[in-house]
């Protein structure tokens, strides 16, 4: 039990990532915050990881992009749940187009949903950490794309590049109050968010399906996998787990090799 006694909330937790890592969070003694603009898909989960642990699993609608639904949600998660001692600023959405097809509604629909829900979230859970005096752990969901770009991707690959930022922005405020921040980056992961790009990849690259997934999504890595939620909830356990100030500010690539620094 790595995080007995611990609360956690977990954007973006109705499925996917997010879902996997609140409930591995559970499984090692958290009580934790399901949040999601999906509220019945949150309060799903929620209702499995009461079934399945002992600690306790709220679900809360959040849309993280908007400043009053955060700090409502949050408020409310924090009531319910004592104090926020780990934050997974997790939501995300991807919509792809080539950069001179990208609409301007599409470019500020990502960067809101990644950008301003990372800063919204690790603001108002930075108040909580700083007032109660117990410091925490904030992790932001980044990607191999925080790191390097694909076609077809330019606001994600900006948006996730501006996490890495915001990480190592948060690791230098956070750090005289006991805040570490890391950002976890993922190589391609089978979820919803990733399903539905490959047939639009397909389209817009006028390759095949499988050519998406074997070239495109995996060609880079070293053994031709997709990274697995399991990989991705070790990861972040550590992470949460992480005993001091001596790992902060870092991106943490879990990619199959796909992006080695
Ligand atoms: P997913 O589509 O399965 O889940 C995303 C969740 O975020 C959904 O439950 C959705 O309802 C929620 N969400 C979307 N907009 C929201 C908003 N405004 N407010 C609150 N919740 C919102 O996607 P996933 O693959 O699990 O992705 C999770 C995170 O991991 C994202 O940040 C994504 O960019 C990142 N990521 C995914 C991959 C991958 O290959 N799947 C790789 C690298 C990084």
């Amino acid at each position: 039990m790595r995080l007995e006694g611990k609360s956690a909330l977990v954007t973006g937790a109705a499925t996917g990532i997010g879902r996997a890592i609140a409930t591995a969070f559970a499984r090692e003694g958290a009580s934790v915050g399901i949040a999601d603009l999906n509220l019945e898909g949150a309060q799903t989960v929620a209702k499995e990881v009461r079934n399945q642990h002992s600690g306790k699993a709220i679900a809360v609608q959040m849309d993280v992009s908007s400043e009053s639904s955060v700090e409502s949600a949050m408020s409310r998660a924090i009531t319910e749940l004592g104090s926020i001692d780990i934050l997974l600023s997790n939501a995300g959405i991807q919509i792809i187009s080539p950069l001179i097809e990208f609409s301007f509604a599409d470019w500020q629909n990502v960067i809101a949903v990644h950008l301003h829900g990372g800063f919204l979230t690790a603001r108002t859970a930075m108040r909580e950490m700083v007032a109660s005096g117990r410091g925490g752990c904030i992790l932001f969901m980044g990607s191999i794309h925080s790191h390097i770009a694909s076609k077809n991707k330019s606001a994600y690959v900006a948006a996730k590049h501006g996490l890495s930022g915001l990480t190592k922005a948060v690791a230098q405020e956070g750090a005289r109050h006991g805040i570490r921040a890391n950002l976890i980056s993922p190589g391609f992961v089978r979820t919803a968010l990733v399903e539905k790009q490959i047939p639009e990849q397909a389209a817009q690259l006028g390759i095949t399906e499988e050519e998406v997934v074997k070239k495109v999504m995996l060609g880079a890595t070293v053994d031709g996998e997709f990274t697995s939620v399991a990989d991705l909830a070790e990861t972040a356990i550590f992470l949460a787990a992480f005993p001091s100030l001596a790992l902060t500010g870092q991106s943490i690539v879990v990619s199959h090799g796909h992006f080695m620094q």
